[in-house]
């Protein structure tokens, strides 16, 4: 009887093992991630090249971090994964302050928003985390929407021009919009404001993405070879040319089928939190079905899309021995009945999706920074990330397991994380300072 037992348990702990065996890279699998990164990135900033790389490498026309001069009030308005933001920023001798609350509105109810603010000509920042084809800072046709947003009329259009002629349409005359800004840019451009040596911006929230200075003799895609340009990567579209295809599992397939843009943001749905929830609950049910969890009961929990949000992977995974009964109360709250040998699973689980995320979110950016230190002829670089986004904020393993890997990809690059406070908002308030400064 008791071998019996532990038969069935030894089988399990195999099968249960062969499945999460894709999930988990090894080291040179991750080098091989960062070197198809790094060829993606030249394919991006070649002239000849560009249109057919996966990885975009779009020009931002932010060509300096912020030197602590920039002053005035600015308005900032932030269309990010989830949020839609109206911020008033002043920067000051002091620093920077958000001299209003933080709007959280629908965008039915922004016809008051700026009302307060009418009596002088704000010039205004808006910060835009999608795709944009960008031919100056205040040009920028938006190329595809990601992360859900599916809104109709917009691809290819100047997203500038759209908001001056909404801006229009609600006589809200007083504002000058001066740039648009990727939320990378803006949070590079918040972190730079503190730290000179700011010179990445990393977003791991809704969607992910990175930019980073990149030297103008090598972005052949914009006339001229002085000085540096920021560099919006959008490598969440890492893999869309197939890439990618060797590391994608049955289950990510699986999610990537059931989103509104199935083969587009194949990194992204990696990496991102959107998306992390939907290939544990695709694991889950796989394991339902072969037995190994609920002792194969039906669920109809397990059938609902996004049942478990990213939320659920930080808590799960924060839990010792000891709160796995809190695992259970919340998986009662969404009617899953688990076992104590149930809850375990899960966490590995969720353990073994949030690593790979962390592990290739590494793997991308030690091809940024090891590609920052060739361009400047150094054994050794220390550069600064400014770092935003509810994953890697709120995760309780993410950034670790995100610094580690990067030690190990990245050996001559001593890499600090700055986390930024509000850097859409400010960023774009700083981009928008930078601007009117020069005359633009
Ligand atoms: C968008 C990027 C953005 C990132 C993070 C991606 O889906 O394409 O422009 O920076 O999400 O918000
Ligand atoms: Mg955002």
């Amino acid at each position: 009887m008791v071998t019996a037992v532990a038969l069935r348990l030894a089988a399990q702990r195999q099968e249960v093992n062969e499945l999460l065996a894709p999930l988990r890279l090894t080291l040179p699998d991750l080098e091989k991630v960062q070197a198809l990164m790094r060829q993606e990135m030249e394919r991006g900033l070649g002239k000849a090249t560009h249109a057919n790389a996966s990885v975009r490498m779009l020009p931002s026309y932010v060509c300096n971090t912020p030197d602590g001069t920039e002053r005035g009030d600015f308005l900032a308005l932030d269309l990010g994964g989830t949020n839609f933001r109206v911020l008033l920023v002043r920067v000051t001798e002091e620093g920077i302050s958000m001299a209003s609350e933080i709007y959280v509105i629908p965008p039915p109810i922004m016809q008051g928003t700026g009302e307060n603010m009418m009596l002088q000509m704000l010039p205004l920042g808006f910060t835009f985390s999608f795709p944009c084809q960008q031919v100056g800072l205040d040009k920028a046709l938006l190329l595809t929407w990601t992360k859900g947003f599916s809104a109709s009329d917009c691809v290819g259009k100047d997203v500038v021009l759209l908001l001056r002629q909404a801006a229009e349409r609600k006589q809200h005359t007083a504002l000058k919009v001066v740039a648009l800004v990727n939320d990378t840019v803006g949070t590079m451009m918040s972190c730079g404001y503190d730290d000179p040596k700011c010179e990445i911006g990393l977003i791991v929230g809704t969607g992910t993405n990175a930019c980073y200075m990149e030297e103008m003799k090598n972005v052949g895609t914009v006339e001229g070879d002085q000085g540096r340009m920021c560099i919006n990567m959008e490598w969440g579209a890492f893999g869309d040319n197939g890439c990618l295809d060797h590391i994608f599992t049955q289950f990510d397939k699986l999610v990537d089928e059931s989103t509104i843009n199935p083969g587009k943001q194949r990194f992204e749905k990696l990496v991102s939190g959107m998306y992390l929830g939907e290939i544990v609950r695709q694991i889950l049910l796989e394991m339902t079905q072969r037995q190994l969890l609920f002792q194969g009961r039906h669920c109809t929990t397990l059938q609902t899309k996004n049942i478990f949000q990213t939320k659920f992977l930080s808590t799960i995974e924060l839990s010792n021995g000891l709160a796995l009964r809190q695992i259970r109360a919340i998986l009662q709250e969404l009617e899953l009945d688990a076992s104590f040998e149930d809850s375990v699973l899960m966490r590995e689980v969720c353990q073994a999706v949030s690593l790979r995320a962390a592990q290739l979110c590494a793997a991308g950016l030690a091809a940024v920074v090891e590609k920052m230190r060739e361009n400047r002829g150094l054994d050794t670089m220390s550069v600064s990330v400014g770092v935003d986004g509810t994953l890697y904020k709120l995760h309780p393993c993410f950034s670790q397991n995100l610094q580690k890997t990067l030690k190990e990809l990245a050996p001559n690059c001593n890499v600090t994380f700055l986390l930024s406070e509000d850097g859409s908002g400010k960023g774009a308030a700083l981009v928008a300072a930078v601007a009117t400064r020069a005359g633009l």
